[in-house]
């Protein structure tokens, strides 16, 4: 089965609204960009300025208006209602500048976007699904006029490192499928934002009278799986073949979630399997430089989704590798925020388990780093400056070549800075980290650290699902994901510190990963239709290129 909007649908003029109508439709505006000849056949003249712009003026436009604004939330805000007149020109002006850009529209941007989503709300966006809709919601998504594959969905309980946001969640379905569509293309007419608002216990908010959303205490329990529940069915009732993307719920009901879902839909957990994918392809670069192999100690800071997701993937990647379960989990330590995950703890969470190994309590993670001597440290605690100079400077006593992933967001949570780490290493550390930083020169050497984002990895996985209809998500397309993303980092990225791909790159990333997770999906009979002969080119095909094209019949 392929996508249902091809690249280039084949539009007649009489398929096409009039007037204001077509103005105001973001997914066919051309705005100043319509010629002449469109304007006459569709009721557009005088309704807009006579001289008739190229896209690259109206690009250009919209960059110079940028870059005079003050701050990045404005740049947001910009930003949004540009893809809420004009989804073609929003998507290129992202896929030029996409280094520029995705800071502003998804993370650190949007972390502050959505702790003041009230104060900024425009206009809507995606389906706003609350408890009050139980029973109804089926009705509820047919509301929806587009023919949706593609859903990103939050109950805002954990948005980024910034706790429970309610509502306000929306922001980030929303820029994730922003990313969708820039990164790899996926056509924004088949992709839908949801928030399921079950609540908030965020105090502030409660009591906020800009808050978007239902001012109760989030529901628990029974109540709140049946409300899941039902999207669920619903989602998949509405829109056959979705692809469904959990983001942002939640430890309690992200790792429930995933497991009851994940052999009866076609869901994933970008949280979880996203980044554990985008941290494993920094791990295997990092491993090209060092000569080291994934068996050596990692020591976590954090054990939460995150961690524990890149703990589960890189097991995962060693039993590939012919090691056993058991001694690949040895090699992989947790820390938590009362200490070393180890067997005599009794408050351990279910998720935790597999890494309590039997060891004495150890509470502070610099002494656990002299105990356990790790080759590679993961910052994943959304605690901001817990790489402290000592730590660093440890781990750089330990190691030649310390890998230092410090990949916790928005930036004023990060473990440590690019610049901290080089300069307590000496310039030796491996490093990725979670928020964008610009290039650091230290010792006469210029470093380029680059964001381990999960952008590098989501886009191309779910476009290589949709492409190949697979019914399934499954660990092995994020373990595949990953390496064909480090295989995509050249010697000259890694010469300069950078563990994964220049930016711009990305929709290229993002073609190679689809066609390695769409390959892998025929191989495992997860499929539909037969498998296309240059799969790379099949899914190129269907890659959406942000460009005008002409509503005149030919
Ligand atoms: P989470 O809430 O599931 O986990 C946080 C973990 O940190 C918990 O286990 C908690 O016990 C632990 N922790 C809290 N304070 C600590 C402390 N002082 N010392 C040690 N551990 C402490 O969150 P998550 O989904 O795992 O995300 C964690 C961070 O990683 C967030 O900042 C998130 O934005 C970031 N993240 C980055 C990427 C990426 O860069 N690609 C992807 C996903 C998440």
């Amino acid at each position: 089965m392929t996508l249902p909007a091809p690249k280039k649908p084949a539009l007649q003029s009489v398929d096409l609204p009039h007037g204001l109508a077509l103005l105001r439709d973001p997914l066919l505006n051309k705005g100043t960009a319509f010629s002449l000849a469109e304007r006459d056949s569709f009721g557009l003249r005088g309704l807009l300025p006579p001289h008739v712009s190229t896209m690259e003026e109206q690009a250009d436009r919209i960059l110079k208006h940028l870059r005079r604004l003050p701050d990045n939330l404005e740049k947001f805000v910009v930003l949004n209602a540009l893809r809420d007149r004009n989804e073609t020109l929003f998507l290129r002006v992202v896929c030029d500048n996409i280094d520029e850009i995705q800071p502003l529209i998804y993370t650190p941007t949007v972390g502050e976007a959505c702790q003041r989503f009230g104060d900024i709300f425009q206009r809507p966006r995606g389906l706003y699904i609350s408890t009050n809709d139980r029973g109804q919601i089926v009705q509820l998504m047919r509301n929806w006029p587009h023919p949706t594959r593609l859903i990103v969905v939050t109950d805002g309980e954990r948005i980024l490192g910034l706790g429970d946001l309610g509502a306000n969640g929306m922001g980030i379905p929303v820029g994730k499928l922003s990313l969708y569509s820039a990164c790899a293309g996926i056509h924004p007419s088949l992709c839908l934002p949801v928030v399921l608002d079950v609540g908030t216990n965020n105090a502030e908010l409660l009591t906020n009278p800009q808050y978007i959303g239902l001012r109760q205490p989030r529901l628990r329990g029974d109540d709140y799986d049946a409300i899941v529940d039902e999207f669920m069915q619903a989602a998949q009732q509405v829109f056959p073949d979705v692809l469904i993307q959990f983001e942002d719920f939640a430890n309690h009901s992200a790792f429930r979630l995933l497991q009851r879902y994940r052999d009866t839909a076609c869901v994933f957990n970008d949280d979880i399997q996203g980044t554990a994918s985008v941290a494993l392809a920094g791990l295997f670069s990092a491993l090209r430089v060092t000569g080291g192999r994934l068996t050596e100690q990692l020591l976590f800071l954090g054990a939460g989704e995150a961690a524990t997701g890149i703990a589960d993937l890189v097991v995962a990647a060693m039993v590939a590798e012919g090691i056993s379960e058991d001694e690949a989990r040895r090699g992989i330590w947790l820390v938590d925020s009362k200490g070393l995950v180890v067997k005599a703890r009794k408050d351990l969470a279910e998720h935790k388990l597999g890494y309590a190994h039997e060891h004495p309590p150890v509470t502070d993670f610099l002494a656990a780093i002299k105990e356990l001597r790790p080759t590679g440290i993961i910052g994943v605690s959304a605690v901001g400056g817990t790489f402290t100079s000592e730590v660093l400077r440890t781990m750089a006593e330990l190691n030649a070549r310390p890998i230092i992933f410090a990949l916790s967001n928005p930036t004023s949570h990060a473990e440590c800075s690019a610049e901290e780490a080089y300069r307590h290493t000496d310039g030796r550390a491996l490093f990725a980290c979670g928020s964008p930083y610009a290039p650091v020169t230290f010792g006469g050497v210029s470093f380029v650290p680059r964001q381990g984002n999960n952008s590098y990895i989501f886009p191309g996985v779910g476009l290589g699902v949709i492409a190949s209809g697979a019914s399934r998500v499954t660990d092995e397309m994020f373990m595949v994901a990953a390496r064909t993303l480090s295989s995509l980092v050249t010697e000259a990225d890694l010469a300069q510190g950078s563990l994964y791909p220049a930016l711009p790159r990305i929709r290229e990333v993002s073609c190679r990963i689809a066609a390695d997770v769409s390959g892998l999906a025929y191989k495992r009979g997860l499929a539909s239709g037969r498998v296309p002969d240059d799969v790379l080119g099949f899914v190129r095909a269907q890659m959406f290129e942000a460009e005008y094209r002409s509503y005149l019949a030919p």
